[in-house]
């Protein structure tokens, strides 16, 4: 059954940005469509970043230092894994390690990842219903200006999400099947929102997804919540990523980006001067305090984007 409350999704923003929804949404009233360019196999483990971030902030054992992995986990595998072999770059905890574990047996099995995801949901007590974008690898790839090609994750986390950025490569995203249920939970819902997350590489790689674009562009009525405060992405590389696409560093930048999708933008007091130059696009504004510090301002943040939407009472 399609959820009336259909959120699209990254990882530490939207994820943040979801603890304060289902403080006034009840949870089983909402899908999150989840981001998986970043996904990608470490030593035979199927890790999914975006989805374990969501789902280990919904379940409130996320590092909240950080805004992934367990919180208080140890690395003692991963180090022991250091002196077998040089590429663990990627930190991954022990704890977070059965989450992968488990993951790619169960694919291995001839489980979808859908169907995983909503397993390991589960046993989280998670209780929003969380859709991968789709169930194909579908990696994300970044271009650097000296032709050099990596995944995102490698751009991010090897080489430290460096400046010179070309291009970001979402073909494989172009080319993947939308999830089961995907395209049907856009047409039902009756709230679309668009998470404070990194609108290339999080969100672009979802509406990348054929169908999803479309879909949202008919309606025209999605809300978003800038990621962009003052100029700055809170976390992460969007600034160093929305000038490869020709866009602006700034909550305008952003609202140009889903002037064709969205109805409304929810930005920060911060960029309060910004909203006629918003509004002169035809998007609906509302000003709020977007720094998520705690999940009270989160859940303040998720309300004012239900009025904005203005779908639930
Ligand atoms: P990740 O990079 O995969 O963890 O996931 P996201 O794309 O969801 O998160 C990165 C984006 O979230 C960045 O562009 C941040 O600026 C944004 N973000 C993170 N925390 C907050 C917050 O508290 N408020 C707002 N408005 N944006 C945030
Ligand atoms: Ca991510």
């Amino acid at each position: 059954m399609p959820r009336p409350v259909v959120a699209l999704a990254g990882g530490v923003g939207a994820a943040r940005f979801l603890e304060g929804l289902v403080q006034v949404v009840p949870p089983e009233e909402i899908t999150a469509i989840v981001n998986t360019g970043d996904d990608r196999d470490f030593f035979g483990l199927r890790v999914c970043p975006d989805l374990d971030i969501v789902t280990y902030t919904l379940a409130g054992i996320v590092n909240r230092e950080t805004g992934w992995g367990f919180r208080d986990d140890s690395f003692h595998c991963i180090d022991a894994l250091g002196r077998l072999r040089d590429d663990t770059w990627f930190a991954l905890g022990d704890r977070d390690l059965a989450t992968h574990i488990q993951r790619s047996a169960r694919l291995r099995e001839g489980a979808t990842l859908s169907r995983v995801t909503a397993e390991i949901a589960e046993a989280f007590g998670v209780a929003v219903e969380l859709l991968p974008m789709t169930e194909e690898l579908a990696p994300t790839r970044v271009v650097r200006r000296d032709g050099s090609v990596a995944d995102f994750e490698e751009y991010l986390v090897r080489d430290g999400a460096p400046a010179d950025v070309r291009e970001v490569d979402l073909s494989a995203a172009a080319r993947a099947a939308p999830a089961p249920g995907l395209l049907e939970a856009l047409e039902a819902a009756e709230t679309l929102l668009i998470c404070p997350s990194n609108p290339v590489v999080s969100i672009g790689t979802i509406l990348a997804i054929p169908g999803v674009r479309a879909r949202l562009e008919a309606r025209r009525s999605a809300v978003a919540i800038s990621p962009i405060i003052g100029g700055r992405p809170v976390k992460g590389p969007a600034d160093r990523l929305l000038p490869s696409l020709g866009v602006e560093v700034s909550a305008l930048g952003v609202a140009e980006l889903y002037r064709t999708l969205a109805s409304g933008i929810v930005i920060d007091r911060a960029d309060a001067a910004l909203a006629p130059e918003i509004e002169a696009l035809g998007l609906a504004v509302r000003i709020e305090d977007t720094l998520m510090r705690d999940s009270k301002i989160a859940a303040n943040l998720a309300a004012a984007a239900l009025a904005l939407a203005g779908t639930r009472a």
